[in-house]
């Protein structure tokens, strides 16, 4: 089925080009200081839906803290979402340090393609990229750059958006991967479709590989990949307090321990119906627990983007001279000072909204 995507590809050409300029190219990043599994496992996971400049100063940050795998199957909750902290999709850190105590009980990183599969958070794609960048085997590793530069050298018209086409790009990939240089192909494709075979205007002019590339001989660059869209995200409109009491801390909660930014700590916030004005909503929310509300003042409202879902904040700062004894008591809530705020990892959206009230 796939032959027909590469009868007309110089296999060995491609290679060789696609290879040379990746070492002309290549970024001197710092999990490419060596070949430490463990290194090349942490950057492939932070780098999912995250930008290289964004994940540097995490990454580095990251390994200070956890320098090996045994420092990280033994960080506790906390620690590890201050770590992970404005990276997003927390359910990452948490496999990664999952993987780390897996390799722990194992006596050391699984050095082959099943193997690395079976970690925990693992998909084809990271198992792909470690197995290939650390260990030099030739196993595909097809995320969203690859799927676009494989599927206008190739002319590939399946559609990304369906699960089933990822085994057609990964037949692919392995029909043409580099048996010499499995690293060095793997990451200049990569590299290829994040700075020349771009989403938008790919710099074909500049390819290295464009004598190969099918949708550019024939002009069709901008049909490919196909892609149809995913459903709309959901939009939950909530009312976001930031409550401050005369000595200038903040009430958090705790979110639960399961689901969507488990453990994080946030605002009181409540999910607004709608029929009433949203700071009238707030304060019959807060009555139960506030007797003494000395100002309510609007900050603003935000939005904050996840891959299902918007979170829609109207958001508020309200001083209170009082403490919510009762919820305090009974650990649902708890007072943080500023300075202790560095300890607790807050939700990103929230961090951006106390910002903002800070401003
Ligand atoms: S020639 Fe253009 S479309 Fe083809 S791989 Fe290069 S940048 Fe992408």
């Amino acid at each position: 089925m796939i032959e027909q995507y590469i009868e007309n590809l110089n296999i060995e050409e491609f290679q060789r080009d696609l290879i040379q300029w990746y070492d002309e190219v290549k970024r001197d990043l710092p999990w490419r200081m060596n070949r430490d599994p463990y290194r090349i496992l942490v950057s492939e996971i932070m780098l999912q839906q995250t930008q290289v400049a964004t994940v540097i100063p995490y990454y580095e940050r990251f390994m200070k803290l956890f320098p090996t795998t045994k420092e990280l199957a033994m960080a506790d909750d906390q620690t590890l979402l201050k770590a992970w902290e404005g990276l997003g999709y927390y359910s990452r850190a948490r496999n990664l340090r999952e993987s780390a105590r897996m390799i722990e009980e194992m006596g050391g990183f699984p050095e082959t393609h099943e193997e690395i599969l079976k970690l925990k958070g693992v998909g084809p794609y990271t198992a792909g990229a470690v197995s290939s960048i650390a260990f030099n085997i030739p196993a595909p590793a097809v995320d969203g750059n690859v799927f676009r530069v494989m599927s206008r050298v190739c002319c590939i018209f399946e559609d990304i958006a369906k699960a089933k086409t990822r085994k057609v790009f990964e037949a692919v990939v392995s029909e043409v991967i580099s048996h010499e240089d499995p690293s060095a192909f793997n990451q200049g494709l990569m590299e290829l479709g994040a700075t020349v075979c771009t989403p938008k205007s790919p710099k074909c002019l500049q390819c290295p590989v464009k004598k190969h590339c099918q949708a550019y001989q024939q002009g069709i660059d901008d049909l490919l990949p196909v892609k149809t869209k995913a459903n709309a995200q959901k939009k939950t409109k909530l009312v976001v307090a930031i409550v401050q009491n005369q000595y200038g801390e903040y009430l958090v909660s705790k979110r639960p321990e399961t689901g969507l930014l488990a453990n994080f700590y946030e605002f009181m916030n409540f999910e607004y119906p709608g029929e009433r004005e949203p700071e009238e909503y707030l304060l019959e929310k807060l009555s139960p627990m506030c007797s003494k509300i000395e100002s309510i003042q609007l900050i603003g409202t935000f939005n904050h983007i996840f891959s299902h879902r918007i979170w829609e904040m109207e958001s508020y700062l309200i001083r209170i001279h009082t403490a919510y004894e009762e919820q305090v008591a009974e650990n649902t809530y708890l007072w943080i000072s500023e300075k202790q705020m560095e300890d607790y990892p807050l939700v990103t959206a929230h961090q951006r909204i106390l910002k903002e009230c800070k401003s």
